[in-house]
């Protein structure tokens, strides 16, 4: 591998930094001064099929538009034209708006221009594609609030309304969920590091037994305990160092207006770079015909979530927690695409809400809804070691893309390189 890269990435990593949030720029002296010799290191020991990181982009010692990364969907050269990397990108100003039913809203067709793909009706006026050499990577529906982005179902705050010849999503969405996930790049400048340091929270706990399963004698409370320290060995494997919320069966306080804040506060102590609450989900109706996996981020300040607030005044707050939108849509949908596809399990979506546990991090974070307690034939298989070590795979796996993704967007190493085989 050339190690004429290295200088040039140092020079454009500190040309990122100097736009990024305060928190992101920071780092001890030390590890900033070694950076690119650990670049150097990580290029020349990497065993050849080691990475799931991409190599670092050869860059020029002049600053070139942000490249692409790897995240599905995301391809090189879709930095927009004028856009310079060290300037803070306008993602609001780049997309034309039309008011349509008192809303701003961002037509497909535009998204499709935009990002140079092909729109087909495939249903006439109702279900819109779009695609490009590698197939059908979105696919908006009329009146529905979740679009598939290349097979994952993730929820948008508002459905989207047929207008003349398109369909039109709200300017909120657009800029807040569809353009990270698919062009992390033109982002990059409100992304953080690689992270380092992650926070596991196993939900519920002691006198809290969480959802259950009481045929099968389960309690979601154990399974997330048991799922996060499976979790644990893997990252710490692959280098992360691991912060956990619990160890044992208990939890901060018996009162959830104080417990759920508590554990966040554990990530912001700690100065942890990933939050991530392990949960497993239930309902009353239907039980058994309802299962798979959900994810949630906080919803951003403006967008409606998925579930109706206790309190509407919430969609217009700005929390601690909406800090990191960027991330957390990016950490969201990357978590969710791999243990769906990770587990075979049913794709539940990604989705939106003002999580008491999201609110107040100073980090990117998630909540993962795994399996179905309530469904009987996916409880019986949570209730066995080997599904809860696939759930763990599944999240450590989720956990390694969206590292590599920040790692190629900033350019810096990140800590896989390293890891065990
Ligand atoms: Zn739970």
């Amino acid at each position: 591998m050339s190690t004429a890269p290295v200088a040039a990435v140092y020079n454009r990593r500190l040309q990122l930094t100097a736009v990024t949030d305060r928190r992101y720029r920071s780092g001890p002296l030390v590890v900033r001064a070694l950076l690119p010799f650990l670049a150097l290191l990580t290029a020349c020991t990497a065993p050849a099929q080691t990475p799931p990181t991409p190599a670092p982009v050869a860059a020029p010692a002049r600053a070139e538009p942000v490249r692409a990364a790897p995240l599905p969907g995301d391809r090189p050269g879709q930095t927009p034209a004028g856009q310079q990397a060290g300037t803070v990108p306008r993602p609001a100003q780049l997309w034309p708006v039309t008011r349509i039913h008192g809303l701003d809203r961002v037509g497909a067709r535009d998204i499709a221009k935009r990002y140079g793909l092909k729109t087909t009706w495939t249903k006439a006026g109702a279900v819109m594609a779009l695609s490009d050499a590698q197939g059908v990577r979105f696919t908006f529906e009329r009146d529905e609030r979740d679009f598939r982005l290349d097979g994952a179902r993730v929820f948008l705050g508002e459905p989207a309304v047929l207008n003349g010849d398109d369909l039109w999503l709200t300017k909120v969405d657009v800029i807040k969920t569809v353009a990270p996930l698919f062009a992390p790049s033109d982002h990059a400048a409100f992304l953080p590091a690689a992270p380092r340091v992650i926070v596991l929270d196993p939900g519920h706990g002691g006198t809290d037994p969480g959802k259950q399963n009481l045929r099968l004698k389960l309690d979601e409370k154990d399974m997330t305990l048991d799922v996060s320290l499976r979790l644990k060995k893997l990252l710490e494997l692959r280098g992360y160092r691991v912060v956990m919320t619990r160890t044992t069966d208990t939890r901060f306080s018996n009162s959830p207006n104080v417990d759920l804040p508590l554990r966040a506060d554990v990530a912001n102590k700690a100065a942890a770079d990933l939050f991530l609450s392990i949960h497993f989900n239930a309902v009353d109706r239907d039980p058994q015909r309802v299962s798979g996996v959900e994810t949630y981020v906080l919803a951003p300040q403006g967008q409606a979530s998925t579930q109706p607030e206790q309190d509407r005044s919430m969609i217009a707050t700005h929390y601690p927690g909406n800090r990191q939108d960027t991330a957390n849509a990016l950490l969201g949908y990357t978590l969710h695409r791999q243990l769906v596809t990770g587990l075979k399990s049913s794709d539940r979506g990604y989705k939106r809400y003002r999580l008491a546990v999201l609110r107040t991090l100073n980090c990117p974070g998630a909540l993962v809804e795994c399996a179905y307690l309530s469904n009987d034939a996916e409880a019986k298989r949570v209730a066995t070691p080997e599904f809860r070590q696939q759930i763990a795979e599944a999240l450590a796996e989720g956990i390694s893309n969206y590292s590599a993704t920040l790692a190629a967007l900033r350019s810096t190493p990140s800590p896989e390189p390293t890891m065990t085989r």
